[in-house]
């Protein structure tokens, strides 16, 4: 953990938290709380609830499981995961669970203080991934949460699943060990599907323009030049600077198409598409899937999509 204090910190929020728990401890839970948001009705009601903190994770989570554990989301599909807001409910049914999953790295502003009064074991699915370091702005030198933006990356987040969920339910061990190893083989052929995808692009246009600067595990692994508007999405206003940043660097490269992420607003990268001669390339999924019927409803379809995507935007095919 980085020794500086938390830049996205709301110092209210542990008095909120501190006074719900005070009032959740007085509650009993044999009021049908339970009940309530069972999850996929498919799954045996007595397994563990595993919560994860946003669905990029249940997603990776329920893959390892199978059908042994209940998996669910804290934060719905859409949702602003950086500077989220965790509601009494959250804080009931996270109360509730028999382990809870983060992606940590900073990822989470909001989950220290979350986690801090519950009696509840989680774990950082991110332990032991290289971390790359955040280049610019307020955040630089603090490491690029985005670590699952890469498939090597999330292979360590599925041993670490795999340990976890085997401790929470012996029993059933071999299979997590099996389905980990299943799923690591499909992380690694989308791996390797996604870096012969971008290693046909150019010399010349091997540049990728975001507005979140949440694509430097996947430029790392597909030789990209990586730009953004703004480097977290926490405070996801941007300055005039900033975007005349942006501007200046697709002026300078030549830059055919721009991106932006689900979760936020693209009209500041409009504003570079008006100002310069390159298109909206079109919308990247990085820290929510889509809902089931839409483009990403799993971590492996966002992977494959946003490759499509740049690959498409920057030569000037279809998506
Ligand atoms: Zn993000």
């Amino acid at each position: 953990m980085p020794a500086r204090p938390h830049p996205f910190r709301t110092p209210a929020l542990g008095a909120v938290l501190a006074a719900l728990l005070i009032a959740l401890a007085g509650c009993s839970s044999a009021e049908g709380d339970a009940q309530q948001d069972e999850g996929p009705a498919s799954r045996d009601s007595d397994a563990p609830v595993v919560l994860t903190t946003f669905t990029v994770l249940e997603d990776i989570a329920e893959n390892v499981a199978g059908d042994h554990l209940r998996v669910e989301s804290i934060t719905k599909v859409g949702a602003e995961i950086h500077g989220y807001e965790p509601t009494p409910g959250d804080i009931r049914k996270a109360s509730e669970a028999d382990l809870i999953l983060d992606n940590g790295m900073n990822l989470e502003a909001w989950f220290g203080q979350f986690v801090e009064g519950l009696d509840v074991p989680h774990i950082v699915v991110s332990d032991g991934v290289e971390a790359i370091d955040i280049a610019e702005d307020a955040y630089a030198g603090l490491p690029n949460p985005h670590a699952w933006m890469s498939p090597v990356n999330v292979q360590i987040y599925v041993d670490n699943m795999v340990e976890a969920f085997s401790e929470l339910d012996p029993a059933n061990a071999a299979d997590y060990e099996a389905n980990g190893e299943a799923y690591k083989a499909e992380l690694q052929a989308v791996q390797d599907e996604l870096v012969a995808e971008l290693s046909e692009l150019p010399e010349r246009q091997r540049a990728l323009v975001t507005c979140e600067g949440a694509f430097s595990y996947l430029a790392r692994d597909a030789g990209l030049t990586e730009k953004y508007i703004w480097a977290v999405n926490a405070e996801q206003q941007a300055t005039p600077k900033q975007i005349a940043s942006a501007i200046e660097f697709v002026n300078e490269n030549d830059v055919p198409a721009v991106f932006c992420e689900s979760t936020v607003s693209d009209a500041p990268m409009q504003q570079v598409v008006e100002a310069t001669d390159a298109e909206f390339g079109g919308v990247l999924y990085v820290d929510s899937l889509s809902e089931a019927d839409g483009p990403v409803p799993s971590y492996l379809d966002l992977i494959s999509h946003d490759a499509k995507t740049i690959v498409a935007g920057l030569t000037g095919g279809e998506a």
